[in-house]
């Protein structure tokens, strides 16, 4: 059986691989005009420079080839379940990113005030992040009390835009900021009417929950009573 699997994997490989990194998809993307798949953020940067498919040639577009790249979250799916332990380095990554960089670019960004745009042009031209991804996620008190409209105005939603590798309990510090009312308080985060636990990230809450096509991902909280 286990043998059986490792040999199924390796006849995958060829369709699971992004040739532009050599890695397994993450976030794997597809040219609409001859679906050859690689990695987002690999393919949207090799189209910085050139509008032509890197694997076949073909032009992708005439002008915007952004516009023909469509997001597989199918493919996505089955290469996170047939590559064992894919998802835990994912997790892992999610961690040590944290570790080097991820808190403290939150208070860096909350301290100046420019939330909504985190995306950080350096990342992208360092192997360790060449998977990095941001996605757009809205926050929003879950409107069951009238603890939010208390005191100074608080916004009723904040969209932000974060690395896929933040976790809950990154949310929730990112959240007290926002909404300096529920600082010191312990919140609850749902997606889709589900609880969150503190260490998953936006990733897999992305790959897990959202039913929709587009970001942004709508996160609702509360303070827990
Ligand atoms: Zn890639
Ligand atoms: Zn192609």
């Amino acid at each position: 059986m286990e043998l059986g699997h490792r040999v199924c994997i390796r006849d995958l490989n060829p369709h699971i691989v992004c040739i532009l990194c050599a890695g397994y998809f993450i976030d794997a993307t597809t040219i609409t005009e001859c679906l050859h798949t690689f990695c987002k953020s690999c393919i949207v940067k090799y189209l910085q420079t050139t509008k032509f498919c890197p694997m076949c040639n073909i032009k992708v577009h005439e002008t915007q080839p952004l516009l023909n790249l469509k997001i597989d979250r199918t493919l996505q799916d089955i290469v996170y379940k047939v590559v064992p332990g894919l998802w835990d380095n994912e997790m892992k990554r999610c961690q040590d990113f944290e570790k080097m960089r991820g808190l403290k670019r939150y208070e860096e960004e909350s301290a100046d005030g420019t939330l909504e745009d985190v995306e950080d042009s350096s990342v992208s031209t360092q192997h360790y992040f060449m998977h990095d991804e941001l996605i757009h996620i809205c926050l929003q008190p879950f409107e069951t009390e009238s603890e939010n409209n208390k005191g100074p105005k608080y916004p009723s939603q904040k969209f932000v835009r974060c690395s896929v590798r933040a976790q809950v309990f990154h949310l929730k510090k990112l959240i007290q900021k926002i909404w300096p009312h529920t600082s010191k308080k312990e919140l609850v985060v749902m997606c889709n009417g589900e609880f969150l636990p503190d260490n998953h990230c936006l990733k897999r809450i992305w790959l897990s929950h959202s039913k929709e096509i587009n970001p942004p991902l709508k996160l609702q909280f509360w303070i827990k009573n």
